[in-house]
């Protein structure tokens, strides 16, 4: 392993959530099934019946429903309902297979529909002009704000920070491969220390190794029976108020709850008299960390994550969206901040 490393000549970046788009690249698209043809006097009625027979999922809230026909001056076309995932004989029998639509949409509007088609719209709202133009040259759509959590830079004394603790992931790396420090920024001191074992056991990398440490420490310093006994007991209460909530029945109210009740968790963070695991505390690595080590990272609650090299192969933090960027995974309960310092070797 190279061990010449300066990270001092280097600025950490944060990774935004989001990997960017490259440029030239196509902009996915959703099939829909579109009615043409549509008189524009006419188009607000057929709208709206549209809207409230097949309502588009929220992720197809940048889309607008209706655009000028470009074919057919004086005319317009409207999304009708998102094309059906098996394989459909046209677009017409794919709207009459949902009976909603063939009644208050097809039906009800017959005499001013011309035709109906399959049309595709962009499946990502813009989040820049750019974009937004070759979306629109797609089907029309809004300007959608940027994803929470944009990329941040560190200030100086956060840069300094970042960079003197890297410096020692990097040091402590170097016989093993790669080193995880878990650090109380509050403090700026050190809570745990992993070097990569996986020579002796394959699931034993670095992270594993510093997140099991620090919960031993938690462990040898809130030594609390009672806590303990408090936590099972509000786990068993939680599950009989779940169990109660499926019985009383599903819907969209009993789900909520079902949340409600579910996100009551925390609260054992007071029971325990204690933050959760890692709950505030930042990481830092020599190298990205892999999807194991990365969703370890978001159940032990770290706050901010710091490598000095990625991983292009393993890395869970600065590939494509999805589970090769983990921390813009939406679905999850947790998410941290990234930052690299695009160091080539350490
Ligand atoms: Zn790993």
């Amino acid at each position: 392993m190279p061990a010449r490393t300066s990270l001092d000549a280097r600025a950490p970046r944060g990774i935004p959530a989001k990997a960017p788009r490259d440029a030239d690249a196509a902009l996915p698209t959703r099939r829909c099934v579109v009615a043409t043809g549509i008189p524009a006097r006419a188009t607000s009625a057929v709208l709206a019946s549209a809207r409230a027979a097949a309502p588009l999922p929220a992720s197809l809230a940048h889309v607008k429903r209706a655009r000028a026909s470009a074919r057919t001056k004086g005319t317009t076309e409207v999304v009708v309902k998102l094309a059906s995932e098996g394989a459909s004989a046209s677009a017409r029998g794919d709207a009459e297979s949902d009976a909603a639509v063939r009644a208050d949409v097809l039906e009800r509007h017959a005499d001013v529909i011309a035709s109906v088609v399959y049309a595709d719209v962009p499946a990502e709202g813009p989040e820049d002009r750019e974009t937004w133009e070759k979306a629109c040259a797609i089907w029309p759509v809004s300007l959608t704000a940027p994803a929470e959590r944009e990329t941040e830079t560190p200030s100086d004394e956060e840069a300094a920070y970042f960079r003197k603790w890297t410096k020692q992931a990097c040091e402590g790396a170097k016989m093993s491969g790669n080193c995880a420090i878990i650090v109380d920024p509050a403090r700026d001191v050190e809570i745990a220390r992993g070097v990569d074992e996986s020579a002796t056991h394959p699931l034993r990398h670095a992270v594993i190794a510093a997140v099991d440490l620090a919960a031993k420490r938690d462990v040898a310093m809130y030594p609390e029976k009672e806590h303990v006994e408090a936590l099972i007991e509000a786990r068993r209460m939680e599950k009989l108020e779940r169990d109660a909530l499926e019985i009383a029945g599903v819907g969209d109210d009993a789900k909520k709850r079902k949340r409600e009740v579910q996100t009551k968790g925390s609260a054992m963070t007071e029971i325990m008299g204690r933050p959760y695991l890692c709950t505030g505390y930042d990481v830092f690595l020599a190298r990205e960390p892999c999807i194991m080590c990365a969703m370890g990272l978001v159940h032990s609650r770290l706050k901010r994550v710091v490598f000095a090299v990625c991983d292009n192969i393993n890395g869970a933090l600065s590939g494509p969206s999805g589970i090769r960027r983990l921390h813009g995974v939406r679905s999850l309960n947790h998410h941290y901040s990234v930052f690299s310092f695009d160091a080539e070797e350490i």
